[in-house]
């Protein structure tokens, strides 16, 4: 179990891969849609198997809180309770709590035993640790669990930064020791490399987490995702200490397709974000396609950032799909004339299509790539 293989290369440094889980095998690269409270917001389970989803996330934060892991628990665990039957990963929680502490936020208190915070729904006192965390994500039972870390600022200064490293390390080894108390073979353990922009730290990190031998590798940070150019070069920065035989994690990637295929040149296997359902919440829906330049691939689109707004005028007569090449139902049966009345009405069907059109985008972008690697190859 949980044994990553490399089965073929991509542009780049990108590679091709397979890692096997207690719920299937994952073939990587993958998208994974974020379903934070055990739904991917409006989308159907089955509806995320028809777009290809292979695996999605929770949070152990939002769920601890509520309904609580007790209760998932004795529902037997998150696939059954959210009747999804693929893999699932549950991020820690850590940057949750981290956030309410921010300025500003004042809700946590982080401390070397843990973070006390206030919680955001009813502003009970409630407390996390790197073992209340490991607990929590074991009885959620997802198959691939994160360490509970500490996040900073990208601004921080290095001394605030260097603190916070040295404790997410420090918490990992105890997170690692509780992980031990359980089943192994049921629950992968990922560590998560910190170190905001800070080249040395991140080295120091990547050899830190590298070291403790788990089944998979993240890079975490306000930078991933958000900031392409910083996560292109916190990644060069620790390029050689990654072992080639373990999957590689960049946590919260995925704001639109084209940072997707940087990531899988960079030699990234795993990536999730948040953006593609909260953009189609809001009118911004993907289109374009995936395209071989020169050895690599890139997405070419007619439009700024890779979206249209659904809301503008023009589109209140357009008889045209949201994407003339996209394969989701959405594309198939509605036109961008039927979404913009939608939008425009507020209309709930309006938030379930346009999510299930953008998470299509996304995964089939990751698809493309490797569908171009392999006749380029052949
Ligand atoms: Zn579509």
């Amino acid at each position: 179990m949980f044994e990553f293989k490399v089965t073929g290369k991509l542009a780049g440094r990108g590679r091709k891969g397979s890692f096997s889980t207690p719920h299937g095998n994952l073939a990587t690269p993958v998208f994974m849609p974020v379903g934070t409270r055990a739904s991917v917001k409006s989308v159907n389970p089955r509806e995320l198997e028809e777009i290809g989803a292979q695996i999605i996330l929770a949070n152990n934060y939002h769920l601890f809180l509520r309904p609580g892991s007790d209760i998932i628990a004795r529902l037997g665990g998150l696939h059954a309770f959210m009747n999804w039957n693929k893999p699932i990963l549950t991020d820690s929680g850590g940057f949750q709590v981290w956030s309410l502490g921010e300025p500003g936020g004042g809700l946590a208190k982080i401390t070397p035993a843990g973070v006390e915070f206030r919680s955001h729904l009813d502003g009970t006192i409630n407390f996390l640790s790197p073992e209340i965390a490991i607990d929590s994500e074991v009885k959620l039972g997802a198959d691939i669990i994160m360490a509970f870390d500490q996040c900073t600022s990208d601004t921080a200064k290095k001394d605030a930064a260097r603190t916070a490293l040295e404790l997410t390390n420090t918490w990992l080894v105890r997170g690692v020791k509780e992980w031990q108390k359980h089943d192994t073979e049921k629950q992968a353990l990922f560590g998560i490399i910190q170190g905001a922009l800070h080249e040395d730290l991140r080295r120091e990190a990547a050899q830190f987490v590298v070291a403790q031998d788990l089944p998979g590798i993240a890079i975490g940070g306000e930078t991933i995702g958000y900031n392409m150019s910083g996560t292109q070069q916190v990644i060069d920065w620790i390029a050689d200490y990654l072992p080639e035989n373990k999957p590689r994690y960049t946590m919260g990637l995925g704001l639109k397709p084209s940072d997707v295929l940087t990531a899988i040149s960079l030699g990234i296997d795993m990536f999730d974000c948040v953006a593609p359902t909260r953009l189609a919440r809001n009118g911004a829906l993907y289109t374009g396609k995936v395209i071989s330049k020169n050895g690599e691939y890139c997405f070419e689109s007619n439009y700024p950032n890779e979206r249209i707004n659904i809301g503008n005028k023009e589109f209140a007569g357009d008889a045209g799909p949201i994407d003339p090449d996209c394969d989701c139902e959405t594309c198939k049966n509605f036109t961008r004339a039927y979404l913009h009345h939608l939008f425009r009405s507020k209309e709930l069907l309006y938030y379930s299509l346009a999510s299930v059109h953008n998470l299509r985008m996304m995964i089939k972008a990751v698809e493309d790539a490797k569908e171009l690697a392999l006749r380029r190859q052949s």
